[in-house]
């Protein structure tokens, strides 16, 4: 028999399709699967042998999926430049001094980030895949992973990186890791380069991650090199779909918003990142209007300088209300959704919702505390309101993730949290050591 866990006596945040909140509610978790979910005192769960957590002072809620996220090893490193002076000076230099060790414990010590704050589930494109790998494995977090592929001159990784990464890790660590085909962006590509990655994925039967539509200066770019827009060029190299997930897509047109629709691409929304870089506001209402599935992401720690998506999820309201002057735009019951469920729809998971038949990535909130008072018994709505617009990641007790208790008491049961710290920072140091920054960047 498969190892047992119920959750006793926990306001449950189902995420379901009815949007059900229970409150005195018990989860029963059966292997990695979500056997039972309903009010406390249902008869007939057998408790013999079962790990019970007390939920009571918590809410459950599904485990939150980061859609565009970068594991990173410099957080906070030369982030004063806006993002093409970033890319050349630093980010790239730094992705290409990167051996699997700093790639290991890099990942290592993002996921570790991510998993404290609540998400179960990184959609992470970077180098070194077997490394992440190896680090999403032993750590208990689900990736979905892929390569930073561009042409060749760029050195940075090719499709054959990426199908090698495929064959190697698709399915492991319990089908808890996956592998997408990842394109950097298209100022690093060519038109033959898009193609082949379609035909790629094709082959593999997989899907694709791309940066498309994030800067002005991308647009720009793409008009001057393929006299299309970004989203566009990718439709004409056959890059959209319903198994393509698009990071930013901050200035698209109308035109381009109908090309997502069309196509059923995903759209991850990274307003943090958008914002810290300067990047401006995607047009996210329309979005919502046309029927794309938008999920959240928190992008890179270099652009964001934080995994919390409890953070991000704040800012896909505020940021809309604000610049639109409407404080109806972006309810959190819906900011909520975009970032379990929606992001879960993208990757083609069965998460998102704590519903039976479910994968178990479950976290629990703790509601014991400033951050939830008041709270009215009973009330979705002002629990809702909490988690969105007062909450941060360190609300988050207790991190399952697969049916496997990853944190419990904000203590991790995988890894020994102060080793990674240690060798995150000692290969930091390193990687900046080797670091080859191009002389036309060199001191900004
Ligand atoms: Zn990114």
């Amino acid at each position: 028999m498969s190892h047992r866990i119920i959750i006793d006596d926990v306001t449950i945040v189902t995420v379901n399709d009815a949007a059900d909140v229970i409150f005195g509610g018990t989860i029963v978790i059966d292997g990695d699967r979500i056997t039972s979910v309903g009010a406390n005192g249902a008869a007939g769960i057998d408790r013999t042998g079962a790990q019970v957590i007390d939920g009571s002072g918590m809410a459950a809620l599904p485990g939150l999926v980061d859609l565009h996220y970068h594991t990173a090893l410099g957080k906070g490193w030369s982030d004063h430049l806006p993002l093409y002076e970033y890319l050349q000076s630093c980010w790239y230099p730094m992705i290409r001094a990167l051996d699997p060790e700093a790639a290991y414990w890099a990942a290592l010590a993002s996921y570790a980030e991510s998993l404290k704050s609540g998400t179960t589930t990184v959609n992470d494109m970077y180098r070194q895949l077997p490394a992440l790998g190896r680090a999403a494995g032993e750590i208990g977090i689900r990736a979905v992973l892929c390569n930073d592929v561009a042409d060749v001159e760029h050195e940075l990784d090719s499709l054959d990186d990426n199908a090698a990464a495929f064959r190697e890790l698709q399915g492991s660590a319990d089908g808890r890791v996956e592998v997408l085909i990842g394109i950097e962006w298209l100022p690093l590509s060519s038109g033959g380069l898009l193609r082949d990655a379609r035909a790629l994925a094709s082959d593999l039967g997989t899907g694709i991650h791309i940066h498309l539509n994030e800067s002005l200066s991308e647009v720009q770019i793409s008009m001057e090199k393929f006299g299309r827009r970004p989203t566009e060029f990718a439709y004409d190299c056959g890059i959209l779909g319903p198994d393509c997930i698009a990071a930013h897509c901050v200035w698209l047109s109308d035109a381009e918003i109908a090309l997502m629709r069309e196509t059923g691409t995903h759209i991850s929304h990274n307003p943090v990142s958008n914002a810290k870089l300067g990047n401006g506001v995607a047009r996210v209402p329309e979005m919502l209007a046309a029927g794309i599935n938008v999920g959240l992401g928190s992008d890179a720690a270099e652009c964001n300088n934080s995994r919390d998506m409890f953070q991000v999820m704040k800012w896909a309201s505020l940021v809309h209300r604000a610049t639109r002057v409407d404080a109806s735009l972006q309810q959190a019951p819906d900011v909520l959704r975009m970032a379990t469920r929606n992001g879960s729809a993208a990757l083609g998971h069965e998460t998102g919702q704590i519903s039976v038949g479910s994968l178990a990535d479950i976290i629990l909130v703790n509601l014991d505390s400033p951050s939830f008072t008041p709270l009215m018994p009973e009330h979705s709505g002002h629990l809702y309101s909490h988690l969105v617009f007062a909450a941060d990641g360190s609300s988050v007790d207790t991190t399952i993730v697969n049916g496997q208790v990853v944190m419990r008491g904000r203590e991790f049961t995988t890894i020994d949290i102060d080793e990674v710290l240690a060798k995150a920072n000692e290969h930091f140091r390193a990687v900046v050591g080797r670091m080859k920054v191009p002389a036309e960047y060199a001191g900004l």
